[in-house]
């Protein structure tokens, strides 16, 4: 991993989290390129035509079971992004989901930094590769993710 942990894009992932439309849980990210360009920006938000939750509360505010009709930070990234210059490290201000683990792993994604509930930007001792990302996500139930982020 040639790319070390930059509190300053931890910084700006959590900015972003702020453009949230989920009322219980708000999530940002940042994508940077290999020479530290950020090439990418994104937070949990809803699609164009539902009202975000953050208008009118949606059931998954109420009902662990429901989910809240958000796209993932991680998704909005990826569909605001070009195909270049090539994602290499991907800031979270919260541990991915599988599915958008994978999704940032096809879409070039060699490092992943999240926080952890605790963690304070400045916390963060080393990046996690993908490989290590997947395999740690791979052994949790499938189900663990909040749907509602
Ligand atoms: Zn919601
Ligand atoms: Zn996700």
């Amino acid at each position: 991993m040639t790319n070390k942990y930059s509190e300053s894009y931890m910084l700006e992932a959590i900015h972003e989290s702020h453009r949230s439309h989920c009322a219980k849980i708000q999530v940002g990210c940042i994508g940077v390129s290999e020479n530290g360009m950020v090439v990418g920006r994104g937070a949990n938000r809803s699609p164009s035509d539902i009202v975000p939750c953050t208008v009118k509360l949606c059931k998954a505010y109420f009902d662990a079971n429901e989910s809240c009709p958000v796209v993932h930070s991680e998704i909005d990234m990826l569909i605001g992004m070009g195909r270049t210059p090539r994602l290499y490290a991907v800031y979270i201000t919260r541990y991915p989901c599988v599915k958008c683990a994978l999704a940032l792993s096809v879409a070039g994604c060699e490092i992943l930094y999240y926080l952890t509930p605790n963690q304070k930007p400045w916390d963060i001792p080393s990046g996690f590769s993908m490989e290590m990302m997947l395999a740690e996500l791979s052994k949790e139930k499938s189900d663990d993710q909040n749907t509602d982020v």
